[in-house]
């Protein structure tokens, strides 16, 4: 479903130049859960954006399906990622003065057009599937941080994405609010979404089906 070539990705800083994406190659299947684990630094974070296509690369090709988006206009790249791509981050990114059905319904939000009823339905199945029934019309600061970050898991769910990308998605929980987090996307998984997370947590790593250890910007087992 996703194949990376000799992905490459520098920053510069002045007249340094920072090589943290070397040669990374990978594939990633339909219906596959991927855990990407390393260090603070190791790269992590910048292959999730190059993958998601939140970044460039520098260097290298990906392909969605046998379609490059290596070299993609933004506009068709915009297109690739509402469609078929959906993000969770470490910090939730709710609007504060939305309530969670608001929230997680921002995707389909046009200021031209009332969103429509089949996508309220959907978007209360979503907030059901993480536990979240009876809890609708809760703003985020009347919701506890694990039921926060399960706001922005509906809201990532709410278009159907082909590919669900999370990047530390627990970095801000504790221990019992990561364990919730990482039994929905084995409920997930188990529905057959294909899921990438990316984590410095080994046991969250571990409830993946495969384990990509990243180190100074290699894939190394
Ligand atoms: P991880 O997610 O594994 O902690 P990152 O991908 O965030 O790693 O960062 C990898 C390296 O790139 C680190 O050395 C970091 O300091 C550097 N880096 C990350 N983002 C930027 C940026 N926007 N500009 C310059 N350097 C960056
Ligand atoms: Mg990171």
């Amino acid at each position: 479903m996703l194949r990376v070539n000799n992905v490459n990705k520098f920053y510069s800083n002045g007249e340094e130049k920072n090589h943290v994406l070397k040669d990374v190659s990978l594939n990633i299947g339909r219906g596959e859960f991927i855990s990407i684990c390393g260090k603070s630094g190791s790269g992590k974070s910048t292959l999730l954006n190059v993958l998601s296509t939140l970044m460039k690369p520098d260097g290298g090709e990906l392909y969605y399906n046998d379609t490059g988006y290596h070299h993609m206009k933004e506009r068709d790249l915009n297109r690739l990622r509402n469609n078929c791509y959906s993000m969770i981050f470490q910090f939730h990114y709710l609007i504060p003065y939305l309530n969670a059905l608001e929230n997680v319904l921002l995707p389909f939000t046009n200021r031209l057009f009332p969103v429509h009823k089949k996508n309220v339905e959907y978007a209360k199945e979503c907030l059901d599937k993480v536990d979240l029934q009876g809890k609708y019309e809760r703003l985020p600061g009347q919701l506890s941080g694990g039921e926060q970050q399960r706001v922005a898991v509906a809201r990532a769910l709410v278009k159907k994405p082909e590919i669900l990308f999370a990047d530390e998605p627990t970095g801000s929980l504790d221990d019992e609010n990561s364990r919730e987090i990482a039994r929905i996307f084995t409920d997930l998984h188990a529905e057959g979404y294909t899921i990438v997370m990316v984590t410095h947590d080994i046991t969250m790593a571990g409830y993946a089906e495969k384990i990509l250890n990243m180190k100074d910007g290699k894939i190394v087992s």
